[in-house]
């Protein structure tokens, strides 16, 4: 078995026992494989062990590779990486998802650049739960505004949040951080079940790395994005 097999295996496992710590049923946590930095015939070796999602933070790298995969039927690409205005089209044209939508005027232009041929963009809202004023992310306060407007836009399908907390070392800090996203993505969900529209396909929770997935799935992760603990150090 090669490495990133085994690797993928892993995490696999731990994030079964993850799920079963917290009463979870596994099904309802999904990987993503990050596999920037990484080359096409890593992400071709996981593709073979049956892992479909993949993400990536930089843009011309995302597209060299879907280029070379081609032939993979099935895969499906998504955007973790902050987005400037310039990589819209780019972003809007090739991937499935993105993850790193923190303001109006990204999604905006997200909605009027996806071609009208492909599915609509599938999107969360990246949430900055550490108040840290340097890092991208919308303020939790702010995040429920957000969603009303960009769940109105035609092209776009608000699917959830994302969040990259500062990096903490002990699983009570990491379950912590995480549990400020949670309860973001319960109001906003609360918002849709109350009748706001867009909001009906609102299920992801975008949360967890190598490091802290276990405290994010403790803490209702439905998707955890995974580099390090799948492909190796970077
Ligand atoms: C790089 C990256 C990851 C993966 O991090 P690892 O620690 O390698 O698992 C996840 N999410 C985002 C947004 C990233 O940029």
């Amino acid at each position: 078995m090669t490495t990133i097999i085994y690797n993928l295996a892993q995490v696999q496992r731990r994030m079964a026992l993850a799920c079963a710590r917290a009463g979870r049923d596994v099904a309802s946590v999904s990987l993503l494989a990050v596999s920037k930095t990484f080359g096409f015939d890593a992400v071709r070796e996981a593709a073979a062990a049956g892992q479909r999602a993949f993400g990536e933070n930089y843009v011309q790298e995302a597209l060299d590779k879907m280029a070379v995969l081609r032939d993979l039927p099935g895969l499906q690409w998504h955007c973790i990486g902050p987005l400037q205005s310039n990589k819209t089209r780019s972003v809007a044209e090739h991937f499935d998802w993105v993850h790193s939508v923190d303001r109006l005027k990204i999604a905006q232009r997200l909605s009027d650049q996806r071609p009208a041929q492909r599915a609509p963009l599938q999107v969360c809202l990246q949430i900055n739960v550490d108040g840290g004023s340097t890092k991208a992310g919308v303020a939790p306060e702010q995040a429920l505004a957000l969603a009303r407007a960009v769940a109105m836009l035609p092209r776009l399908c608000l699917r959830g949040l994302m969040s990259i907390p500062e990096p903490a070392i002990e699983y009570e800090a990491q379950y912590a951080l995480h549990t400020k996203a949670r309860a973001v993505f319960d109001q906003i969900k609360a918002a849709g079940t109350a009748g706001a529209p867009g909001l009906e396909q609102f299920d992801t929770l975008s949360l967890g790395m190598t490091a802290d997935l276990d405290a994010a799935i403790a803490a209702g992760s439905t998707l955890v994005r995974v580099g390090t603990g799948i492909f190796g150090g970077r």
